[in-house]
């Protein structure tokens, strides 16, 4: 016993000049992490610039699962570290057609702007680490000086090999994220790779390589972002200015633009009733369709939290049927989220014979789920209270479920059309026109639409007058991101 102790005695006496070393040790990393990135002009850094290409592989998300579509994205980041300024734009171009967007913040005040709509409205967050956070972590100079900034509270947690050279792992914080670990190169004292978790994710890598310099600082010309091992974001061109005068229009609200209509509060899940057998219930950006069939209880939408849903509509409908069948609208991994909760209740899943493999891969409990496959079109029962399904094909998933419910003159559509906002034309882009050309081609007298991503129910008028609105968006030619 007394022998025990002092060991444990020595051992504590031991550990406790190690523990101060081991603070020195980060310091001193960190000054030849900051050293090599430009010394002084990183750790004092006042402001940067950050234009960059990527291709963005939309894995789960592609037309058919069997090949996976390029997306393109250009951003242009400019931050004034010294008056709190910053700017992000991005130009996001996908097979759905183009979207150009911004977040200005001038230091008190924030807005989003959205180019294709000419509206702007506050943005949700002013801070530039929750609108540019993620921008910024893909530029290993950056991250330099976020390390520096947080140096109190580095942590060494070990070595590792990459690419076989050795490494000093360091855990640091970053703003409004969960902790980061950097991988800084034994040698060069560059940053090869951070990785972070993301709760819902799973393990996000960032990766730099091919340094090179700009305004006496060094930084990687290559950065590629993968989500759980799966490229997510590969940079094509990358750009980074530092220490440059930006000027202050730059975080001005641009001149011309129409403050944006008021939004739909979507924060509290909410039973819309249309009928005695037809409920939306949802939340957020996730919302299912109830209908009472002649064949029993149907659900659509297969978003997370499909359970709740069903709790919502059994409460207010006082129908506590068993859900008889699901319809998964398309193979999109996000309308997939609620499909594990969709077997627990028992229910058959319906969709088309080229996504049951794709769903069984992607869906955990889907190996021995029922699956009632459509060719074509399917109908539920008959009479006034029947429910149609029809597989139409559109720019964004070849093979896709649109449900209609004949006592309704309703539709229930995913990802085609959405608005934020509780009134006014959506607007419209390639999902939307070649989802309006497929539903012309169906004859049927559709008056009403019902979505997976929010609680509006639009007119059919509407849809047509967004399709007849629709233009292919021509980038603001004063903005660098368009380049
Ligand atoms: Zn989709």
């Amino acid at each position: 016993m007394i022998k025990n102790l002092t060991v444990s005695v020595l051992t504590t006496a031991l550990l406790l000049p190690l523990t101060t070393l081991a603070g020195e040790k980060e310091e001193a990393l960190i000054q030849q992490v900051t050293d090599a990135y430009g010394g002084d002009a990183i750790r004092n850094l006042t402001s940067y610039i950050i234009s960059k290409k990527m291709l963005a592989p939309s894995t789960g998300q592609s037309r058919t699962p069997q090949l996976v579509n390029l997306a393109r994205t250009n951003l242009h980041l400019s931050v004034d570290i010294e008056n709190g300024k910053a700017r992000s734009d991005s130009l996001f171009a996908s097979r759905g057609g183009d979207f150009q967007g911004a977040t200005v913040s001038d230091g008190e005040e924030g807005w989003t702007i959205n180019y294709r709509a000419n509206t702007y409205g506050a943005a949700q967050n002013a801070d530039v680490y929750a609108f540019a956070g993620g921008s910024m972590r893909t530029n290993d100079a950056i991250l330099a000086y976020e390390l520096y900034k947080a140096r109190d509270k580095a942590k060494l947690v070990g070595e590792a090999d990459y690419l076989n050279r050795p490494h000093e792992m360091v855990e640091v914080p970053f703003p409004l994220s969960p902790d980061i670990t950097l991988y800084i190169d034994k040698e060069s004292h560059f940053i090869s790779k951070m990785i972070r978790t993301n709760p819902q994710l799973g393990q996000l890598d960032y990766v730099f390589s091919n340094m090179t310099e700009a305004d006496g600082i060094k930084y990687a010309a290559q950065t590629d972002f993968f989500v759980a091992g799966v490229a997510n974001l590969v940079s094509l061109t990358n750009r980074t200015r530092f220490n440059t005068d930006i000027p202050d229009h730059e975080f001005e609200l641009p001149e011309g633009m129409e403050e944006e209509a008021a939004r739909i509060d979507t924060s509290e899940m909410k039973a819309n009733r249309l009928s005695e057998d037809v409920y939306h219930v949802g939340q957020g950006n996730g919302f299912t369709l109830f209908v009472n069939s002649p064949e029993g209880l149907i659900a659509v939408g297969g978003y997370p939290g499909l359970k709740d849903r069903l709790s919502l509509f059994r409460s207010e409908s006082g129908n506590y049927q068993p859900l008889k069948y699901q319809i998964i609208t398309h193979h999109h991994q996000d309308h997939l989220g609620g499909i594990n909760e969709a077997i627990d209740l028992g229910a058959t899943l319906v969709t088309v014979d080229d996504n049951v493999e794709p769903i069984r891969d992607f869906v955990a409990n889907a190996t021995d789920a029922d699956f009632l496959r459509v060719n074509k079109r399917i109908t539920f029962g008959e009479g006034r209270n029947r429910v149609e399904i029809y597989d139409v094909a559109t720019i964004h998933a070849a093979h896709f479920l649109v449900t209609y419910v004949p006592s309704q003159k309703l539709i229930f559509i995913a990802d085609h059309l959405n608005s934020p906002y509780e009134s006014g034309v959506p607007t419209a882009n390639l999902n939307t026109t070649t989802m309006y050309e497929a539903l012309q081609a169906l004859d049927l007298d559709i008056r009403k639409i019902a979505i997976a991503h929010g609680a509006r129910v639009f007119k059919m008028k509407e849809m047509q007058a967004s399709v007849e609105a629709y233009s292919p968006l021509v980038c603001m030619a004063d903005r660098l991101v368009c380049e």
